[in-house]
Order: structure tokens, then C-alpha cells, then sequence
């Protein structure tokens, strides 16, 4: 059995990214009867965001990946920890590192560098002179062999210290290691003796990520880590961090980023420029999560994309099947995907969806929905014109308000005036004319071909042609066609130039407020 982890660091902005390393971990755990933690990295406490990790329960939530075990959200709102292996937060676990710091002291594997801002400052720009790698090794290492009487002078000064790892590595020597996804790697060995516990004169003393994790993942029996692939150069140090510390090391599975495509070419999708990166940007559209899981599991693995929804959320997500390339974000497949999912739901299922999207995004939208349910069924049931599959209009919950608003009195706006120009040019007269006769003789039908001969006996007895082709044939002896005519009752009963079947518009409106859109024109 798999146990898994995902380290968010609180910085306030939930990556899609990290929803789709979440989901892998939480499948392929899933998948062999383990577990998928979530312990949140926020050693560094200069970046912490307040409420951030809110955001990160609200995705996970939201997605339908929440943890297994982690420090996780109560519904009273406040927090729990649930599993064995907590706290699951790094800043609650100072005294867990300190215990291994201490024993890598111990051991000599680690020692006190009391080196100052400016001497590592110096010691970089030498290094970039020389055109050597920068970094706290070899001669540069000053306090890698200082004699006890030197330390003990200045802990005895009260001089800050931080704690470093005494890196063992001959220069240029390798290291290899096998990647579940990519195979067999070889890297340079690590010969940079990296800090592990942070300056003395902060508090709380914190370790750094590098230590944190090799410790945490070892104590929370992670056997698999799976992380995006700018980690890998990370492998090597962290190799050496588990052997010092006397662990097994686990698995590693490096993931490529999500990427973006620009120009000719693809660049890592950006937290800065993307808005799609981030987490939010789906969950205010509105996209149904089983279509976003579908959608990310096809670029975690094209097989998975081949397979129809269903079989594809219930098929194990396999790491070595993963791609090496960072698969494209892109929001018009995603759409294509949302529009067929939303295509096989129900109505009733819809409107419950829109409503739970509303009243957290749409609030007007919301109270109108909640007035209105059974109109919002009707119109959700009225198929549109020529359109094999009735709703692939809608595409996520946001576009209810742009494609069905319209049927609900309280979001339209009645056309009131003969001279607008969706009635496409016809003389303002006409149009009051038409739309007054229209509605004294207007009949609620049940059948769809007396509806269009209502139209059409109400064209006629305005001297509109019976055809297009009639009309073209001699355009000055007619003022338009019977569509130019029947356009006139769908502008007013729709407010658009286009939409769905006419005849399901009027019998969803109800002949009340089919007569009042008429009239406005009157
Ligand atoms: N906290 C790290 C991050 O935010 C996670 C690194 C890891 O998974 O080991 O990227």
C-alpha cells in the first residue's frame, strides 16, 4: 500500500497544478488500499498568507480530493487532526526537529555555522568570479571543521548560529536513483552543506523545507513521494538527508508541470499571467468537477482521455504511465468536456448544480432560481433550434445566466421600442402593428405547426411574403418575409435575434408573460 503526501506552503494562491498533484496522489494511494495525507510546509513564516489555508480546504473540498489524514477543517469551523501521524503542520513540529537535529549534532553529520550575512555574501560573489559553483562547500565551508574552542567562544558571545548539514560527497562525484515515471537519473552528487535549522535568534526554531520533509515523510510512513518534477535536482541532497538520519528513503515520482500554450512554443503555466492557474478561476465558472477530473486525468495520461467519462473516473491512474512532456492547459477542450457532461444531466440535476454555484457567485441569479424553480425547469427542458444535444450552450454554471436568463421576468428586459435595432430595420409602425395584432389573436397552443401558422396568417395579413425566396424575388412589393416577421415576436419575447424553438419559448414563458413581452412593444 501506497501512503502518499501533498506539502502545500500557505502563500495564498492554490494552483490547478496543485489540485492535479493532489488528485494523483489521492488516486494512486487510493488504488493499492493506502493513504494520502496532506502536512502543510510553512517552515517559512516570511511568506505565510493569512487564510490561505482555508483556500487549500476550500479546493480540496470543493474538487473532492480532501485527505485522508492532515489537520482538517471541522464543520463548525474550526480544525482536527485526523490520523495518527500529526501534527501535520510544520510550524507544530519544531520540537520533533530539533530531536534530530540535536542527534545529527550528536553524530557529527551536522554542525554550527556562526558565518555571517556579509562572509556568505562574499563567499558567493568569489565564487562567481571564480566561476565555480555557488554554495557553502569545500574551502568555502568555513565552519565545516572549526575547532570546539572557536565554537564554544562564540555561543559563549551569544553569536546567532544556524545548523547545516555536513554534506560527504567527493567533487564530481554521481549519484543515481530511479524516478517511478522517468526511470533510472544520474545527478551530481551533493557537496553543498545546506542550512537544516534556521538562525538562533528567531523564534520559533524552524527547520528548513529540505530537513523538515526528509523527517515528516519518514515519521508519517510516506513511501511515495509524488511532486513536480522541480524537485528532482533536490533528489540527490535529500537522498544523503535520509541516509544521515538513518531512513529508508521513499520512492520518488517526479511530475511534469502543466504548461500553456504560447507562440510556437509551451511555457509552464503561470501564477502571474495565467488566470486559469489558478484554483479559483474554476470553481467562480463554475466547471462540474467530474468534468475538470476528467479533463485532468487525460493530461495526466492520454489513455485515460480515449475512455468515455464514466470508466475513466473509475480507472486507476498509473504513475508509470504518466507523460515526461508538461501537458497543455487548454480551456477550450475543457469546455468541449464540460458542455457534453452537462449535455447528460437531467434538468432537475442541472438547476441544483446552478444553484449551489449561485449562491455563493450569483446571488441575484440565486433569489430568482429560488422564486422560480419550475420555470427554470421548463426552460431548462426547451431544446434549441437545430442543436442535436439541447444544452451544449452551457458550459459551466456561470452560463446559465447568459443562456437562460432571459425566460425569468425578473432579469429581463422587456424591448419596448419599435425602433431598436434587432427588429432589423423594419419601419417602427409595422412593428407596433405586428406586435398588437399578434397579441390579440395570440392563442396558447399545444402544438407546434399551429403556432408557426399563427405566425404565418399574422405575416400574411401584413403583406409579408410567405417565403424567403417569394421575397427576394421581388423585395419592393413586400416589407419582408415571414421571417423578417416572425423575428419580430422572438426579439420581443427573447430580447436576441437567435434563439432556441419559438413555440417551447412561448409555452415555457406562459401565455401571461408571452402577452406582457408583446405588449411592451404596443
Ligand atoms: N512544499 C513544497 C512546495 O510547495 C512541496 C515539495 C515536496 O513535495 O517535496 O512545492
Amino acid at each position: 500500500a501506497k501512503v502518499t503526501r501533498f506539502g502545500p506552503s500557505p502563500t495564498g494562491f492554490v494552483h490547478i497544478g496543485g489540485v492535479y498533484v493532489a488528485m494523483i496522489d489521492r488516486a494512486v494511494a487510493h488504488a493499492t488500499g493506502g493513504r494520502y495525507l496532506v502536512r502543510v510546509e510553512d517552515t517559512d513564516q516570511s511568506r505565510l498568507v493569512e487564510g490561505a489555508l482555508e483556500q487549500f480546504d476550500r479546493a480540496f473540498e470543493h474538487f473532492g480530493i480532501s485527505p485522508d489524514e492532515g489537520d482538517l477543517p471541522t464543520p463548525d469551523g474550526g480544525r482536527a487532526t485526523v490520523g495518527d501521524y500529526g501534527p501535520y503542520r510544520q510550524s507544530e513540529r519544531s520540537r520533533i526537529y530539533l530531536t534530530y537535529v540535536r542527534e545529527l549534532l550528536r553524530q557529527g553529520k551536522a554542525y554550527l555555522c556562526f558565518a555571517t550575512k556579509e562572509e556568505l555574501a562574499e563567499i558567493t560573489e568569489a565564487q562567481q568570479r571564480a566561476k565555480l559553483p555557488t554554495g557553502y562547500y569545500g574551502r568555502w565551508a568555513l565552519w565545516r571543521d572549526a575547532s570546539a574552542d572557536d565554537v564554544r567562544a562564540k555561543l559563549a558571545a551569544g553569536v546567532p548560529y544556524v545548523v547545516r548539514f555536513r554534506a560527504e560527497a567527493r567533487p564530481g562525484q554521481r549519484v543515481r536513483f530511479r524516478d517511478v515515471i522517468r526511470g533510472e537519473l544520474e545527478h551530481e552528487a551533493n557537496r553543498n552543506d545546506v542550512v537544516i535549522l534556521k538562525s538562533s535568534d528567531q523564534e520559533p526554531r524552524l527547520p528548513t523545507y529540505h530537513f523538515a520533509h526528509a523527517v515528516d515523510d519518514h515519521l508519517m510512513r510516506v513511501n511515495l513521494v509524488i511532486r513536480g518534477e522541480e524537485w528532482i535536482s533536490s533528489v540527490p541532497l535529500h537522498l544523503q538527508l535520509f541516509e544521515a538520519l538513518g531512513f529508508e528513503p521513499p520512492e520518488y515520482a517526479h511530475i511534469a508541470p502543466l504548461t500553456k500554450q504560447e507562440g510556437g512554443g509551451k511555457r509552464k503555466l503561470s501564477k502571474r499571467k495565467d488566470p486559469e492557474a489558478s484554483v479559483d478561476f474554476y470553481i467562480e465558472a463554475g466547471y462540474p468537477v467530474p468534468a475538470v477530473h476528467y479533463y485532468l486525468r487525460g493530461l495526466a495520461n492520454g489513455r485515460l482521455a480515449e475512455l468515455p467519462m464514466e470508466q475513466s473516473l473509475a480507472e486507476p491512474i498509473r504513475l508509470d504511465e504518466l507523460g515526461l512532456a508538461g501537458p497543455l492547459v487548454d480551456l477550450v477542450k475543457l469546455e468541449d468536456i464540460s458542455a457534453d457532461y452537462i449535455a447528460t444531466l437531467p434538468g432537475r440535476e442541472i438547476l441544483d448544480q446552478v444553484r449551489r454555484w449561485a449562491a455563493t457567485y450569483d446571488q441575484e441569479l440565486a433569489a430568482v432560481l429560488e422564486a422560480e424553480p419550475d420555470l427554470a425547469l421548463r426552460a431548462l427542458a426547451v431544446e434549441r433550434e437545430g442543436v442535436p444535444n439541447p444544452r451544449k450552450d452551457l458550459r459551466k454554471w456561470s452560463d446559465f445566466r447568459p443562456v437562460y436568463g432571459f425566460f425569468f421576468p425578473q432579469l429581463f428586459q422587456l424591448v419596448d421600442d419599435p425602433t431598436d435595432a434587432r427588429f432589423g430595420g423594419l419601419a417602427p409602425e409595422l412593428v407596433r402593428t405586428l406586435a398588437a395584432d399578434f397579441a390579440d389573436h395570440y392563442q396558447p397552443l399545444e402544438d407546434p405547426q399551429e403556432w408557426f401558422e399563427q405566425v404565418r396568417d399574422l405575416a400574411a395579413r401584413h403583406g409579408f411574403a410567405r417565403s424567403t425566396k417569394e421575397y427576394k424575388r421581388d423585395p419592393d412589393a413586400y416589407p419582408g418575409s415571414i421571417r423578417e416577421a416572425a423575428q419580430v415576436i422572438r426579439v420581443a419575447l427573447t430580447g436576441s435575434t437567435r434563439s432556441p424553438d419559438m413555440f417551447q419559448v412561448a409555452r415555457a414563458l406562459g401565455p401571461d408573460e408571452v402577452l406582457r413581452r408583446v405588449r411592451a412593444l404596443t
